[in-house]
């Protein structure tokens, strides 16, 4: 059998960075927890996207904890959050037993509808934070976003955990609200094969969460703890990880913004085939490249075709609106967010695949059209 076809796998760089920076901690015995890798993976991070500070963190589901954390987000509280994501956007909410309120899509860009959001402010004004996602690379309408919440003084966390490298009319996804998430789990655009960052232009509130998730220790000789602490920093090894991948960032948006375009060139004219929106205040990271099907082909055909032949794909995230977990909290909208996963297919978008293998995924697309 051929070798499979990943969806997004991790992708090192061909000039092994990566193990120079964990080497280097070898080297020092500084494998853990903190040290060099740590603190400086942080800056560059922080440089690449245009903002103050950063905190490393375990994952980027730690990331979205500790932001709401810092929004004051407690018990009791509203948190607005798009309802077209994965379910990492929105447990957190209930870590600080806090009550989300669902957000439907926008048509025109996939995620956060700025309509439907004001809707949610005219029910709740009360609201302590927004989560706002930009799937699959995409930006949400930024501008729209902000000066809805703006209206409301409600605190911004934007969960760019897919949209590192995307910008928004020239900046960084991520730094546009009170708070932004990144995630370098193992299928992100890059990894540390596990791992998240925080990012804010407030420094003393990024000191804060590298204090909670350091176990919240007081500054004592002996072990002192005055407030509620969590596990949740990433290893000096993670972080060497991350700095070697940092590195290569700009290529694998090239090779995604590749695949999307091959996938476009060759699948665009079929009928009742849509590709994920182009605006054009979005230059996108194309982290995965999507399609909507509004014909007879079915998203399930298409899986099952690829799959047969050992190639992964799989649907666009189930709203968590229609979640068993979280079918009991409010969703304001119209249901384009249903739609969109309906009809949506996320197609292989590994930035290790050759012109053959992207070929060959194309080919088993037009096969569902009898081409
Ligand atoms: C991956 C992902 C997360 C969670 O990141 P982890 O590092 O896996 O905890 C959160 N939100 C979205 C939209 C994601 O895709």
């Amino acid at each position: 059998m051929r070798e499979r076809i990943f969806l997004s796998s991790p992708h090192m760089s061909d000039e092994g960075y990566e193990q120079e920076y964990v080497k280097e901690a070898f080297d020092t015995n500084w494998i853990a927890p903190l040290g060099e890798n740590v603190n400086q993976f942080e800056i560059e991070l922080a440089n690449k996207v245009g903002i103050k500070s950063a905190a490393a963190l375990s994952s980027g589901t730690a990331a979205i904890h500790l932001a709401l954390k810092a929004a004051g987000v407690g018990e009791g509280d509203i948190v607005f959050c798009t309802t077209l994501t994965f379910s990492a956007s929105a447990n957190p909410i209930i870590y600080q037993n806090a009550t989300p309120v669902f957000i439907d899509s926008d048509e025109k860009s996939w995620n956060m509808d700025p309509e439907a959001l004001e809707e949610a402010f005219r029910k709740y004004p009360g609201v302590k934070a927004v989560i706002v996602v930009h799937l699959y690379g995409l930006s949400a309408d930024m501008d729209r976003v902000m000066e809805v919440c703006n209206k409301h003084n409600v605190a911004v966390i934007e969960d760019a955990a897919e949209s590192l490298g995307t910008y928004y009319k020239g900046k960084h996804t991520g730094t546009f609200g009170d708070y932004g998430i990144f995630s370098f789990n193992g299928n992100k655009i890059i990894t540390t094969s596990g791992g998240g960052m925080l990012v804010s232009n407030n420094r003393e509130k990024i000191a804060k969460t590298r204090f909670w998730a350091t176990q919240s220790r007081d500054q004592a000789r002996h072990y002192q703890h005055s407030e509620l602490g969590y596990n949740y920093r990433m290893s000096n090894i993670s972080a060497g990880i991350g700095r070697g991948q940092l590195k290569v960032l700009d290529k694998r948006v090239e090779k995604k913004k590749y695949i999307y375009d091959f996938y476009k060139s060759e699948l665009g004219q079929l009928e009742g085939i849509k590709f994920m929106p182009e605006n054009e205040w979005d230059n996108p990271n194309y982290w995965l490249s999507s399609i909507q099907l509004t014909g007879s082909v079915r998203p399930i055909d298409i899986f099952n075709a690829l799959e047969f032949e050992n190639i992964e794909s799989r649907p666009v995230w189930k709203p968590m609106h229609m979640q068993p977990f979280f079918e009991k909290y409010d969703f304001i909208g119209e249901g384009v967010s249903e739609k969109l996963f309906e009809n949506g297919v996320c197609l292989p978008s590994d930035t290790k695949m050759t012109d053959e293998e992207l070929g060959k995924v194309v080919d088993i697309i037009k096969g569902g059209w009898g081409k």
